[in-house]
């Protein structure tokens, strides 16, 4: 026999014998190429959304470690997926699993008995939950969620196996599946142009972009309620690993511990969590020769609304690896490397190091760091499986305890003001128990059969507070005086956005069962008629506050026809349509989200994208405007898109924040408090006081010295002219400046009218409590 048969016949057979020894199915688990065309993280290459769900179903296919399901369907329609992996044996168990860790997530169930507890920590398994591609030019992670799944699935390495044993890994490819293929044809669309790299002119959700990751409290939009309703409330997972890409100059790689404040609602033994894991994953990084690695820096842990998962019992390990341009490399000089808050990109410190000295970064060295860092935390997660089911327990140990006197008790939800709906319906969505009890007396004040409340001593209690009661933001000066920019904004309290009263109650009180009684019915009825339109505009410099508005418009569409007693739509107002379209009469209103009036005025500049996207709504756009209002239109302004309009319409109006230097005025993010004038019909179905969400905002000054304009204006609502009164929750440095001032003035121009709004009130779809001020200038 030739030697070359003779080779190939006992490689023959040798692969019989490893087929027969270790099972087809660990020959046939296929590689992401095998689907893709390409390994995840070469150059240049990005994956569509179908290809990725193909990987997935192959995978389950092919393999016993893998289980893959679709939970729903995005905003577009796609699928929305989710895969879990664990040993064969682990997925059999499946059931009893999840019920011991439900079990320990509500130690109720087990009255509490650490002997219990203790036995079922025994045989539970940390339950992991890996978030990919929430933020969809942030290309590498959802790539990177099919290597980490392929080798999950196919290596028989230690690592692995111990891995498998000992946790239930639960992947989430995209947290939004849309936003990958708006990327994906962006990228491919531009690819081998100047424009290569870029971002598209779209938000890359369809409404709300990047703000997705500032809905875990809210609840608003399906892909946050599938994660929420389908994932996290059935497994309680005790690490939650979301991974995203930052700029291209800082660091390479952040990773918790977080930088203060840490909102003081977080249970302590969650801090004690992303510390030691944080840490953990740098220092086997940096081991493993990683570089330019930061923890404790520009990440802080203040809003709930990017960290579920820090009310539910498991720590949020956020990790941000720097970007390239999309899937093409960049070159970083060491003096282009730049230092965020708390860290020096070009020195080594206790929280940073080992210096990365810059060169050619690439989608290979974003997937690498993501996988390498992801496989550290599913190690730390087997390797202490006990210790965090331990630490679970004791969180929910805490939360079910009974409260002594003195101790927040609960919490009573009124019925006076807006509809308590509005708090009830995200509480619950949480997993808060809100109960409904016979009639009481509390303080002296008499409540009604079927009061709602929210005790404290239950697994979700913390969440419910953190929702419930205002937030006194630190006041975090640097040595030079100035305020210390928070990494988003500094006011969550659910009750204040939706102007739900709450009644903290701090002694323990035995409520009783309401009396049982029917439901109430709702009435309907709309004549149909000819559809007038209401302009939403939108520019191709995507404002994720545009997004929003489209959302509660579309979502509030019913109440506002209701108004006006007559059918409307909401249709786009791209620069091309208002440019030159004819507007007049179909069009009768044109909102304008928050933006800013240069952006605005003059969109992306020439050169920087493809040509028609370039350019704003410049002069001619401004004085079509004009002309839009004088005929009779209306025309609302929101937050910063305000100064487009004084600019444009020569409004008498001064924004009194402009120049300020921030040591002596600074509202990053906060609930201000306002006046209403409640005779004017915009604020009809308003309470003499009320909100407003202040972020970037101005505040108004009339000009009194036009006499032909005095009584052309109305101010609707305005800050209260003491300043102590103006701060309800958040952050407010140097408020008197704007005690007194106007936040929201109606002008007359020729037949029609212009609105400014000073602050945002649909503000991320939470700010109900101004819904009604939005709502009744859109229908008035
Ligand atoms: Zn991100």
């Amino acid at each position: 026999m030739p030697l070359t048969r003779f080779f190939s016949a006992s490689l023959r057979l040798c692969g019989l014998i490893f087929i027969l020894t270790l099972g087809i199915a660990a020959q046939k688990v296929p590689e992401p190429k095998d689907v893709l065309g390409f390994t995840p993280g070469d150059d240049r290459k990005l994956a569509a959304w179908s290809q990725i769900v193909e990987y997935f179903k192959r995978l389950d296919a092919a393999s016993d470690r893998v289980t893959f399901e679709e939970i729903g369907k995005t905003t577009m329609e796609a699928p929305f997926v989710y895969a879990t992996i664990s040993s064969p044996e682990n997925l059999k168990n499946l059931e009893r699993i999840r019920n011991i860790n439900a079990m320990l997530a509500d130690p109720r169930k087990i009255k509490s008995s650490d002997l219990l507890a203790k036995k079922y920590i025994a045989q539970g398994k940390t339950i992991v939950l890996i978030t990919c591609g929430i933020h969809s030019t942030e290309v590498g992670s959802t790539l990177s969620s099919m290597l980490i799944a392929h080798r999950l699935a196919s290596s028989n390495d230690p690592e692995v196996q111990n891995i498998l044993k000992n946790t239930i890994v639960l992947l989430v490819p995209s947290l939004n599946p849309d936003g990958v293929d708006i990327v994906k044809n962006w990228y491919d669309k531009t690819l081998g142009t100047p424009y290569e790299g870029t971002e598209p002119p779209e938000l890359y959700h369809k409404y709300v972009g990047h703000d997705n990751n500032r809905d875990w409290y809210a609840f608003t939009q399906v892909e946050t309620q599938l994660t929420v309703e389908k994932i996290h409330n059935v497994w309680h997972p005790q690490i939650v690993h979301d991974i995203h890409q930052q700029g291209a100059y800082g660091s390479r790689l952040f990773l918790p511990p977080y930088m203060q404040p840490v909102e003081p609602n977080v249970p302590k033994q969650i801090v004690e969590g992303f510390t030691e894991l944080g840490n953990y994953i740098a220092a086997d990084l940096r081991k493993k020769g990683f570089q330019g690695i930061t923890t404790n820096s520009t990440y802080d842990a203040w809003t709930p609304a990017r960290a579920y998962s820090h009310y539910h019992g498991g720590v949020r390990i956020l990790s941000e690896t720097a970007s390239a341009k999309l899937a093409t490399p960049i070159t970083v000089t060491f003096d282009q490397l730049r230092g965020g808050e708390g860290y020096d990109s070009k020195k080594e410190s206790p929280n940073f190091g080992p210096v990365w000295k810059g060169g050619e970064w690439k989608l290979r060295n974003i997937t690498d760091t993501m996988t390498t860092a992801a496989f550290s935390l599913m190690d730390h997660a087997a390797d202490n499986r006990t210790k965090w089911l331990d630490r679970f327990y004791r969180i929910g140990k805490e939360a079910v305890r009974g409260r002594k006197k003195g101790e927040t008790y609960a919490y009573i939800i009124e019925w006076s003001g807006g509809n308590p709906w509005n708090l009830r319906g995200p509480l619950e969505y949480a997993g808060v128990e809100i109960e409904q009890v016979a009639e009481f007396s509390y303080n002296g004040k008499q409540y009604p059969d079927r009061t709602w409340i929210v005790r404290m001593n239950q697994p979700y209690g913390v969440f419910a507070k953190t929702m419930i009661e205002p937030q006194p933001y630190p006041t975090l000066l640097d040595d030079k005086g100035n305020p210390i920019a928070p990494y988003d904004v500094t006011a969550h309290s659910l009750a204040l956005l939706t102007n739900t009263k709450v009644t903290k109650v701090e002694s323990p009180i035995r409520f009783s069962e309401p009396p049982l009684s029917a439901g109430s019915g709702m009435g309907t009825g709309m004549g149909s008629d000819r559809k007038y339109v209401k302009l939403i505009y939108r520019s191709y410099v995507p404002s994720m506050d545009e997004g929003w508005t489209r959302w509660v418009l579309e979502k509030n569409l019913f109440e506002i026809e209701f108004k006006l007693g007559r059918r409307i739509s909401f249709e786009p107002g791209l620069n091309p349509r208002l440019l030159k379209g004819d507007l007049w009469p179909d069009v009768e209103t044109i909102i304008f989200p928050d933006q800013s009036a240069n952006s605005i005025l003059n969109g992306y500049a020439k050169g920087s994208m493809p040509e028609e996207y370039t350019g704003g709504l410049g002069k001619e756009g401004a004085s079509r405007l004009r002309k839009f209002v004088e005929d009779g239109g209306t025309l609302i302004f929101l937050n910063r898109s305000t100064e487009f309009a004084i600019q444009q319409f020569g409004l008498p109006v001064k924004d009194v924040t402009k120049g300020l230097a921030r040591k002596d005025f600074y509202i990053p993010g906060s609930i201000l408090r306002t006046e209403i004038d409640t005779t004017n019909p915009v604020a009809k179905n308003m309470p003499a006081e009320s909100i407003a969400w202040y972020e970037n905002s101005p505040a108004f000054e009339i000009q009194t010295d036009p006499l032909a304009l005095a009584n052309n204006f109305r101010i609707i609502a305005r800050y209260p002219s003491d300043p102590k009164k103006i701060l309800l929750s958040g952050w407010a440095l140097g408020a008197e400046k704007i005690a007194g001032k106007a936040a929201l003035v109606e002008f007359k121009m020729g037949k029609g009218k212009i609105y400014l709004f000073g602050f945002r009130p649909q503000y991320r779809a939470q700010s109900v409590a101004t819904f009604p001020l939005f709502f009744n200038a859109i229908s008035n």
